[in-house]
């Protein structure tokens, strides 16, 4: 059975197979989590995402980590919030998925979330994090799935709506 946990933390200081970065759609680095990210990965982040070419709304890519403890970063681009009816919802589900998948195809057995689009791009964090636990808790039992997935939230608010999910189990 896998672990769903919620945690308060800096991502960047994680010990885990792959954190996820909530990037941009030209992977070229920005603020928030993103900038923290490519800071403390170092320089080399930046070329190897150079390197991708840019990734779709709701796709997913895989970096390795680099300087950061984190072996790998799967980012991925998460919806901006135009208030629900331009498929917000969905695009948010499928970075969740998409996310799992490369998780899934390169054995990492464990995988650390922020909170995809609940920054800069909007998106209402409680229904976020309804999105974010449903989406992992129908992936998961999956063959070849990480069996420990964090939640990591950077604020006591954040996490205590994931803990109210999570609770619910
Ligand atoms: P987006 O553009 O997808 O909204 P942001 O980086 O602006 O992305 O915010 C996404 C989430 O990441 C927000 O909930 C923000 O509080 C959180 N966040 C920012 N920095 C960090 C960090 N170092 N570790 C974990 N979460 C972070």
């Amino acid at each position: 059975m896998a672990s769903l946990t919620a945690i308060q933390a800096d991502i960047t200081t994680l010990n885990v197979d792959a954190i996820v970065n909530a990037a941009n759609n030209t992977l070229l680095g920005g603020g928030g989590v993103d900038g923290a990210i490519h800071r403390a990965a170092g320089p080399q982040l930046l070329a190897a995402c150079r390197r991708l070419g840019g990734c779709e709304t709701g796709q997913a890519r895989i970096t390795p980590g680099f300087d950061l403890p984190a072996r790998h970063v799967i980012h991925t681009v998460g919806p901006v919030w135009h208030g629900g009816g331009r498929g917000e919802a969905e695009l948010l589900r499928a970075c969740y998925r998409e996310s799992l998948r490369l998780a899934q195809q390169h054995g990492i057995h464990s995988i650390a979330f922020p909170g995809i689009s609940t920054g800069v791009y909007g998106y209402p964090a409680d229904q976020a994090a309804d999105i974010a636990v449903t989406t992992v808790e129908a992936l998961v039992d999956e063959p070849n799935m990480p069996q420990r997935v964090l939640f990591c939230c950077f604020s006591a608010a954040d996490l205590a709506l994931y803990d109210t999910r999570l609770r619910r189990q």
